[in-house]
């Protein structure tokens, strides 16, 4: 078959992956091409804590985790939705459940499993996989060009393009965003990477660093601007880790941008009410420890109470109201967020406004965008993955209609 008449996906994640599904499935000639020796890499990066394919929760507020991209969310996720990732998921002989917290993960495949299954789909229906080629950007005459494995320019000419070339954290998988030159020398608006879904650092003393690193806050609730999560959080040598931090930490990563450091408040005793708490730190008798007595009376864990040790003036700890005060708002100075290599996911990359409905670039028509690369974020929870396979799904709709083929819903 001559390259011309061929479609070009550049990036082998979730994304790149669901779009190269769609293509081929529409009877399209699909070459996948990957900077790395395999396709995947962050999926199966993703499948080791527990794959969270997607979540339950009904359609709006599913696109309001998209937060200030929720409209634009609401049209791509009528288009593919979760219930419809999870048919697809059930057509290639993976089944979901629904967790408590409504997530949704595999029932029994593994991450590599499915990934296993999808590639052999793709591959059966003639997908041809070109690993190590390096996407460079594009030829005088608009062609994709790679630099591959040899040393060697390749260029490829491909009837359309679509690139789903990840965002910028964990680079190790491939998606280390060294791609941004190419567009913007293209004249396409991007907004540069910021970590998502990440830890936060706080300045511990070597003492609590050393002494409480790995040990977890349970239970807590976590406060910061109008912004509220609750759940466990890790103590780690920077600072604290963990699903309620996560959610937190791209409000904080914009404070932070403004004013250093952002007081983050921890509620340590979500179960009883200020007042509740002061009674009953009015009954310490002298002699007990405090340690001791908000062990017995409030079932205080000792991480616990050595933060409130490490953060509070302690003249506030012998006093009944200041120390309930703290027990329910403490005050923690955050004064950076981790790097971006560690984060779960990315902010930033290509804004919204340099695509039409169709996922397509205004200004590079034929090439089309899908997956982290595009400038959204939301929280963990299923909600990236989803991002993913739904874009990927709908740049590639969004090719066959251009490409003039019959967009069937599939
Ligand atoms: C630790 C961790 C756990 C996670 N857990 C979950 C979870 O449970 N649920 C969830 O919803 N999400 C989770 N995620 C996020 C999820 O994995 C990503 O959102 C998703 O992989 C993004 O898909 P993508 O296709 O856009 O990009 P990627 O998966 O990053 O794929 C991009 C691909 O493009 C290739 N590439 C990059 N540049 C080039 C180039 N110049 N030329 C050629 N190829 C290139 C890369 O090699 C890579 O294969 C997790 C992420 C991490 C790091």
């Amino acid at each position: 078959m001559r390259e011309e008449s061929r479609v070009a996906v550049v990036g082998g994640g979730p994304a790149g992956l669901m779009a190269a599904t769609v293509l081929s499935e529409a009877g399209l000639a699909v070459d996948i091409f990957d900077a790395k020796g395999s396709a995947g890499r962050k999926f199966l990066v993703a499948g080791r804590g527990g794959l969270n394919l997607t979540h339950s929760e009904h359609a709006e507020p599913f696109a309001g985790r998209y937060g200030n991209n929720a409209e634009t969310f609401k049209k791509l996720l009528a288009g593919f939705s979760p219930d419809d990732l999870r048919a697809w998921l059930r057509g290639l002989g993976v089944e979901t459940f629904v967790g408590t917290s409504g997530r949704v993960f595999p029932k029994e495949a593994t991450a590599a499993g499915i990934l296993k299954i999808w590639l052999d789909g793709l591959g059966r229906r003639g997908v041809e996989f070109h690993y190590r080629h390096r996407w460079q950007g594009f030829s005088e005459k608009g062609a994709p060009l790679f630099l591959t494995e040899d040393g060697e320019l390749l260029e490829f000419p491909a009837r359309a393009v679509l690139l789903a070339l990840g965002g910028a954290s964990w680079p190790q998988t491939g998606s280390d965003g060294s791609w941004t030159p190419l567009l913007a020398a293209r004249g396409v608006r991007l907004e540069p990477f910021r970590p998502a879904n990440c830890g936060v650092e706080v300045a511990w003393s070597e003492h609590f660093r050393t002494r409480f690193s790995g040990r977890p806050l349970k239970n807590i609730l976590l406060r910061c601007s109008d912004r509220q999560a609750t759940g466990d959080v890790i103590i780690t040598a920077h600072g604290l880790e963990g699903g309620p931090v996560y959610a937190l930490s791209g409000v904080i990563r914009d404070r932070l941008e403004k004013e250093r450091p952002v007081a983050v408040l921890l509620d340590l005793k979500r179960d009883l009410p200020q007042e509740r708490i002061r009674e009953r730190l009015e009954h310490r008798r002298d002699k007990e420890s405090l340690a001791n007595f908000l062990r017995k009376t409030l079932h205080l864990t000792g991480p616990a109470y050595s933060l409130l040790r490490e953060i509070c003036p302690p003249e506030d700890l012998k006093n009944p109201a200041t120390l309930a005060g703290h027990l329910k708002n403490l005050s923690l100075p955050v004064i950076n967020t981790r790097p971006l290599a560690e984060a779960i996911s990315s902010a930033g990359g290509v804004t919204f406004s340099e695509v039409n409905a169709d996922l397509m670039l205004q200004k590079l028509p034929g090439v089309f965008v899908a997956g982290e690369m595009l400038d959204w974020e939301a929280p963990t929870g299923g909600y990236l993955l989803q991002g993913a396979f739904t874009t990927g799904y709908q740049a590639a709709r969004g090719m066959l209609k251009w490409l003039g083929h019959p967009t069937r819903r599939q």
